[in-house]
């Protein structure tokens, strides 16, 4: 038997040889599943264990030592219960077909193996393993060395423990060590390589421009969106070329700028730059520019990140013209304009809004709240408010806000203020407001001219009674209303007496004033509302009496008659030597046969010629059998 080291170092080898195979060689499985990468690594282990099997350290006939167990214990431990049990299979099939006295102790030490292994690979509960635990690994199924030894028949134990014990306990060690941490550097190598291969994809894949240039500009490395933004075919065209090549010299100049500015701060910064195409397109990009440092931490280069922020630009440029706009249709626009939110709070309002309000103009701010301002507003009496009502005045206008409105307002300055409110969708308001002041005094004066129009039209010019035209519409209504009612209407016909010679006397401006006098007691007379006085023609009066019968009228008539007797109007041309009038009654009576409206007019005129007939100065009611005679009478007057 010759040194053992030798042949052991010669197992070294072969383990070494089967590792760097498998490290060369997994990556064809990357694509294949777990249990066919795992079964491949437990065949491969075992092919290597039954190799070192075959070029053992022969202690005895049919006992060996060698390095299996290191194959065994890397298949157990690296690649779990299935590789560790296909390799560990392997060299027991093996060592069971060497036979000899040592085979018993051969299994042992397979068996030993690859319950270490797998006991290891447990023992890490799915994490991967770290060096220490290879440490661990290798000084375990170092120590269970011996442990094979001991099932040999004792007098060979004893033979061979002393030589063999050490070197194989120390290589099993050392190739266990080293093994694994080659298997481990492996697996860093993978891991760190799918990292690199997930950031690129990331890098890809990246809507925005990634690049890394020298301290000249020179690109060293950009992404694909790089390419696109500088309409470069791909990114390997950028490589080794600067901004001069793809943009106008102004803008290259211009960027290589703000680089050279970013360089000497040495401090990430961000900006946005103008971007000119050639053929005049022009961009905005958002760009982040960072120093690029080597591991010493000298600055190399630089690092940039550019966003096409072209559109968002013009959003910018597209809203800050329309604010200018807004802001010039609401300074130049004729009426005032407030906005309030939903909060109540005032929003927006142009100066010709405060205007309109002088004496609030300092609370009507943006912010302020509306319920505020017009609480000031009464307090100062700007707006007229009854007194202890102002709250409740105030929650009204809050809640017209709500819905749409028109409002006219008087101010206490006796302004008129239009006011037409909108709600708008975000459950504020809009309201516009025209002052009205002129507009609302052209009206009056409109409505004051229509009254006097309307008195014209209806009122006698002299008297101030209603006109004969009236009277016959008045007529025509109370007439219809009592027959539908079955109400009783009388009529008074009034005549001034001898007033021809009273024009001819005093003359006619003196008989006017004595048309007005008696007009007035005829008014004073005929006070029910309902009752309506009216010139009928010349110094003929005639007074209408709904709800009046016979009797009634007359009392009225009698009454009237006194009255401008009582005023004593001086008539030397008549014998009474005072102005007197005759009155002539008739009236409708609901108990008595139905009557035409004219009827009732030629009755009322055929009484007063009675009572002309009679001497004047006296109130005649129609009496059916004085009709007849008096029918002359009023040829006569026709
Ligand atoms: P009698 O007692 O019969 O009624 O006599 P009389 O003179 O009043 O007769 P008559 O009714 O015929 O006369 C009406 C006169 O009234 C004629 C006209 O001179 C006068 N008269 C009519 N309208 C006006 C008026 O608007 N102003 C004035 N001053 N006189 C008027
Ligand atoms: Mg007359
Ligand atoms: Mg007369």
């Amino acid at each position: 038997m010759g040194s053992p080291w030798s042949e052991l170092l010669a197992n070294l080898a072969v383990v070494a040889m089967f590792v760097s195979v498998w490290i060369h060689t997994h990556v064809w499985l990357t694509r294949k599943a777990a249990p066919v990468r795992t079964t491949a690594f437990g065949v491969l282990m075992g092919v290597g264990a039954v190799t070192v099997m075959m070029t053992p350290v022969p202690l005895q006939p049919g006992v060996f030592v060698d390095l299996r167990g290191t194959m065994i214990a890397l298949a157990g431990f690296f690649g779990g219960p299935i590789a560790g049990v296909i390799a560990g299979m392997m060299a027991v099939a093996f060592r069971v077909f060497e036979g000899g006295i040592g085979s018993v102790a051969g299994i042992a030490t397979i068996g030993i193996a690859t319950v270490i292994g797998m006991a290891g690979h447990f023992a890490l509960r799915g994490r991967a393993p770290g060096r220490t635990d290879i440490v661990i690994l290798g000084a375990a199924t170092a120590a269970a060395f011996p442990l094979g030894l001991i099932v040999l028949p004792s007098p060979i134990m004893r033979a061979v423990w002393a030589d063999v014990t050490l070197p194989t306990t120390l290589l099993v060690f050392v190739s266990i060590v080293i093994s694994g941490l080659a298997l481990y550097q492996e697996r860093r190598r993978v891991e760190a390589l799918a990292v690199k291969r997930i950031y690129k994809a990331i890098v890809e894949a990246l809507p925005d421009c990634l690049n890394v240039k020298d301290l000249d500009g020179r690109f060293i490395a950009a992404n694909p969106a790089t390419a696109m933004l500088m309409h470069a075919p791909d990114a390997g065209a950028l490589i080794g070329k600067t901004d001069f090549d793809f943009y106008p010299q102004e803008t290259a100049r211009k960027f290589r700028e703000d680089e050279l500015a970013i360089l000497e701060a040495g401090v990430p910064s961000t900006i946005e730059q103008r971007l000119h195409h050639r053929g005049d397109v022009f961009g905005w990009l958002s760009t982040m520019k960072a120093p690029f440092r080597d591991q010493a931490g000298a600055i190399i280069g630089m690092i940039t990140h550019n966003r096409d922020i072209t559109a968002r630009k013009d959003l910018e440029n597209e809203l800050a013209d329309s604010r200018v706009r807004l802001t010039n249709a609401l300074t130049h626009m004729a009426d005032g304009l407030v906005m309030f939110d939903a909060e109540g709070k005032l929003r927006l309002c142009n100066d010709q809004y405060r205007a309109m309000f002088p004496l609030t103009a300092d609370v009507r701010q943006p912010g302020a709240d509306y319920r505020d301002i017009l609480r000031v507003a009464a307090e100062r009496g700007e707006e007229i408010v009854p007194p202890g009502k102002i709250e409740e005045w105030i929650e009204g206008i809050i809640g017209s806000c709500k819905i749409a409105s028109n409002l006219q307002i008087r101010l206490g300055d006796e302004r008129w203020l239009d006011i037409r409110t909108r709600p708008t969708d975000d459950g504020g308001s809009l309201s516009v407001i025209s002052d009205i002041t002129a507009a609302k005094q052209v009206e009056a004066e409109l409505l004051a001219a229509n009254e006097k129009l309307s008195l014209l039209a209806h009122r006698d010019g002299l008297t101030e009674l209603m006109t004969r035209r009236a009277f016959d519409d008045s007529l025509m209504l109370e007439f219809a209303r009592s027959q539908r009612n079955a109400t009783p209407l009388s009529l008074l016909l009034i005549d001034v007496d001898w007033f021809k010679r009273f024009n001819d006397y005093y003359g006619h401006p003196a008989g006017d004033d004595c048309l007005r006098a008696v007009a007035r007691c005829i008014q004073a007379t005929a006070r029910r509302p309902a009752d309506s006085a009216a010139r009928y023609g010349g110094e003929e009066f005639a007074v209408i009496l709904p709800e009046t019968d016979a009797r009634g009228a007359f009392l009225i008539a009698e009454n009237l008659r006194r009255a401008v007797r009582d005023l004593r109007l001086a008539h030397d041309a008549s014998e009474m030597k005072i102005v007197t009038i005759s009155i002539g009654v008739a009236a409708f009576d609901v108990s008595g046969p139905s009557m035409e409206r004219a009827e009732l007019l030629r009755r009322a005129d055929e009484a007063l010629y009675g009572a002309k007939a009679a001497g004047r100065d006296r109130v005649h009611g129609w009496r059916p059998h004085v009709s007849a005679p008096l029918s002359q009478g009023m040829q006569k007057r026709k």
